[in-house]
Order: C-alpha cells, then structure tokens, then sequence
C-alpha cells in the first residue's frame, strides 16, 4: 500500500498494523504516544482483537483506554482524571494523567493533537468543519491553561490528516458560515476558493488547516510548534477512510494519544 511518509510524517507497519506518527512528537516519544490509523483496520468495528493488537504495537494498555461514546461536532472538551471516566457528546478530551489514552474517530474530520512538554499535559481534538467554526481548538487550548496553567507558547500541535482545500468542496450556506465567522482573519482569499458552478449551484472550497493554524496561531501557540500533516484524507482514500469518498459506509481513523 501507498507510503505516506513526509517532512511531517512516519508511516509505520508493523505487520498489517499500520500508522501515522508525527516526527515532531515522536522527539517526546519517552512522554508521550501518538498515532493516526489507517484503512488497513477499523478499529471502531471490530471486536476489541486489532484494538489490542495496535496498542501491543503502540506498546500501551488497552485497559485505560478512554474513547468518547458519540462525538457530536461540538466544540466541547472534557477534562478526564481516570481511565473510569466514560465521556460523551464531547469532541475533545484533555489530562495530565499518565497512562490513560485517549481514542477519537475521523472520517475526514481535523484530529488535533495537543502536547505541553513543560506542564506534561495532553489533548486530543475532533475538529469537524462545525467544531473549526466553533473553535474549538482554542477551547482546548484554553482550557490547558486554566486546568493545568499550560503556557501556549509551550503547546505542540499537530493537526493530523483531514480534507485538504483540495476537497473540501461545499455550497454557498457553509462557505457564508466561514465567511463570517472568519472574516476577522482578514484571508478570506486563502481560506475559501471559489470553484465550479454545479447544477447551476457555485462550489467553493475552504482551507480549514490554515483556519485552525490561524487561530492556534491567534491564541499564542508559536508557529514553528503547529505541524501541519499535509495529508488529504480524501487524495489518500486508498490509505484512509473518507467520508466524502465513502458516506455513510465510511469506516474510521482513529487518533490515539497518551502520557506515558
Ligand atoms: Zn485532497
């Protein structure tokens, strides 16, 4: 299968489990543990086999494993303080507990993964279009400063892979959504492109890498700390599951991320 390595990214297989990690985190990799999964599994429909087979893999314990029992394209975080915690109708998780893991699912959707190296805090995000425009990237971010006293400047992030600009094609609702809600930025030029016009409908394209950098950016994260992936979930949909490409079969990706 496709090897999607890059400046940003590893691709790992270990026999037909299979991937991502961000270079940038694995520098901590005696901290913290990370990964993005690909097609080769879908960790959310199986029945707990290829779950333990990848965190083996990961070398982590699959019994303090915390995932979020419906993500609901929020922009709401929940601190978790043990792996007893079963979260719900949230769209991100945060703690500064070791060893409990977090394990979110994307079909398309932005993972944003948090790690502050100094107050060893971390967080895992579901950024769906809905959670960018809510901003819930800042939310996260801030609620690492009130919870833990993170220091953004200290803050690591990476925005794993998602529906690149090159895809994210939408209707004049959803791009007036962003229009207005990020108007602020000033590049409306860069964040949305016009495209075709379809069945008498005009498309446009919206760049959300760029918004959450933008606004990771805006809430003092420094700009050498925010790793983009450059990976298109959609381009990718050999490797990756898409929901544009797959609907409502899409499978899952999963984003893993623990203190260790
Ligand atoms: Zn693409």
């Amino acid at each position: 299968m496709k090897n999607l390595s890059n400046n940003n990214i590893i691709h790992i297989k270990d026999g037909d489990i299979e991937y991502l990690q961000f270079r940038k985190l694995l520098e901590y990799k005696d901290k913290v543990k990370h990964c993005y999964t690909t097609k080769s599994n879908d960790y959310e429909v199986d029945d707990g086999v290829n779950y333990k087979r990848l965190y083996n893999s990961l070398k982590l314990d699959y019994n303090k494993l915390v995932k979020i029992k419906e993500q609901i394209h929020s922009n709401y975080v929940q601190v978790i303080n043990s792996e007893e915690e079963k979260p719900d109708k949230v769209d991100g998780l945060i703690t500064n507990k070791k060893e409990i893991s977090f394990s979110l699912r994307f079909a398309d959707c932005t993972p944003i993964y948090l790690y502050d190296p100094v107050k060893d805090v971390i967080g895992d995000i579901h950024s769906g279009w809905k959670g960018t425009v809510g901003k819930i990237a800042q939310v996260a971010v801030r609620k690492m400063m009130q919870e833990y006293n993170s220091n953004p400047e200290d803050i690591i992030c990476c925005i794993g892979p998602a529906i690149g600009k090159c895809h994210f094609e939408v209707d004049e609702d959803v791009k007036n959504i962003f229009e207005n809600t990020f108007s602020y930025m000033n590049m409306n030029n860069r964040i949305i492109e016009k495209g075709e016009i379809k069945e008498g409908k005009q498309k446009y394209f919206i760049d959300t890498n760029l918004i959450n950098r933008t606004m990771l950016e805006e809430i003092g994260l420094l700009k050498e700390n925010i790793i983009e992936s450059n990976i298109c979930t959609v381009c990718n949909k050999e490797v990756l599951h898409s929901y544009r490409v797959d609907g409502e079969n899409a499978g899952r990706n999963t984003a893993i991320m623990s203190l260790i």
